[in-house]
């Protein structure tokens, strides 16, 4: 089988974790505040604060913003539900906007129309490794006056406009082990803003910036040095992995870009795309999953149903036109693109495509 996704762990990140566990400092120490430095340095912010996953960044993100109750912030319907999680964690209620039909992110154009007093701030996810339409999103900030945090669990490496995505605002990213590079689990936050960098820092640890003395409501979202370990090693090689990514991408596209019934994935003009998923449309996507299945490929579907269409989500008063989102959600489906998928194994992806769709 060629999974869907597959962490790659190798023996470095093996011989980093025995190390931290021989030293008998394992919890948030030394290691952590590296790896912060690094990830810093590799987006280009000033500041990295490292959590326990990407849902704690981005929650931890809003917090220190100041956002929370009876303040809206605009977000997308079509993403994991923890970027609309996040928004509720903090009183503060997701306002969500259609998608681009080409690359399944927040249609700009239509933000403007959904700002009301209580909107606070814009949150753009870069899905599937490729950056939302960044300039249109500075103006609008600009123009309102509104704070910009990125959802950029799936786009560690992508630019827009020769700048990393997580650098135009204060970014959040995942370290699951299915993302471009993992810690286990993981999450971080950057920023330029050193408050918000101190405040996500007390966030992150009860509230507190000296020991014991607790200056406001905080939670664990610490990260330990075993994670930061395999997050300084996989950093090292992520821009390797997400070259191969674009690599098997390219192919998947040559492959597939005349076959009727199938719409390859778009790359905006200025964006790098770093392809976390590789997701098509299809008409018939129930006989294409099993035909891939028995085949021997891996598929997923990202995401099957809109947040605004989950059973918490339902019935809490708010109507939304998520159009495309809704027809969107049942046409697409992502096959393997991730490092470890072989050239034959694209050939292969392709071929059984071809013979299912045609
Ligand atoms: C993975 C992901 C998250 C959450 O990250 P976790 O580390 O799983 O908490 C948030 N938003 C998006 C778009 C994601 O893909």
């Amino acid at each position: 089988m060629i999974p869907i996704a597959k962490p790659n762990i190798g023996d470095e990140e093996i011989a980093a974790v025995s190390e931290v566990l021989a030293s008998g400092i394992i919890a948030e120490g030394k290691r952590v505040a590296e790896f912060e430095n690094a990830f810093a340095e590799y987006i280009g912010t000033e500041h990295a604060i490292a959590v326990n996953s990407g849902t704690a960044a981005l929650h931890a993100a809003l917090l220190a913003h100041g956002i929370g109750k009876d303040d809206e912030v605009i977000t997308t319907s079509f993403s994991f539900i923890a970027t609309a999680n996040s928004i509720m964690y903090t009183g503060a209620r997701p306002v969500f906007v259609d998608i681009e039909p080409e690359t399944f992110n927040i249609n700009t154009d239509l933000i403007e129309d959904s700002i009301t007093k209580n909107t606070k701030a814009l949150m753009p996810v870069h899905l599937y490794g490729h950056s939302a339409e960044m300039k249109h999103i500075n103006d609008i900030a600009e123009d309102h006056d509104l704070i910009i945090i990125e959802d950029a669990c799936q786009a560690h490496g992508a630019t827009y406009q020769g700048k990393k995505v997580g650098s135009f605002g204060t970014g959040a990213f995942s370290f699951y082990p299915t993302k471009n590079m993992t810690t286990g689990e993981g999450g971080i936050i950057t920023t330029n803003d050193s408050e918000v960098a101190r405040k996500a820092r007390m966030i992150r640890a009860h509230g507190s910036q000296e020991r014991y003395l607790h200056e406001m409501l905080g939670y664990n979202f610490r990260m330990t040095d075993i994670a930061a370990v395999i997050g300084l090693v996989q950093l090292k090689k992520v821009d390797g992995f997400n070259l191969k990514r674009q690599k098997n991408a390219q192919l998947l596209s040559e492959g597939l870009k005349d076959v009727s019934g199938v719409t390859i994935p778009t790359v905006r003009k200025g964006c790098e795309h770093m392809f976390h998923q590789y997701t098509i449309r299809v008409n018939k996507r129930d006989e294409l999953i099993t035909t891939l299945n028995q085949n021997g490929i891996g598929t997923g579907v990202y995401y099957p149903r809109p947040i605004h269409m989950q059973p918490t989500y339902i019935g809490t008063g708010y109507n939304y036109d998520l159009t495309i989102c809704e027809k969107t959600a049942t046409e697409v489906i992502s096959l393997p693109v991730h490092p470890g998928v072989s050239d034959n194994d694209v050939k292969h992806i392709i071929k059984t495509v071809i013979e299912e769709v045609n």
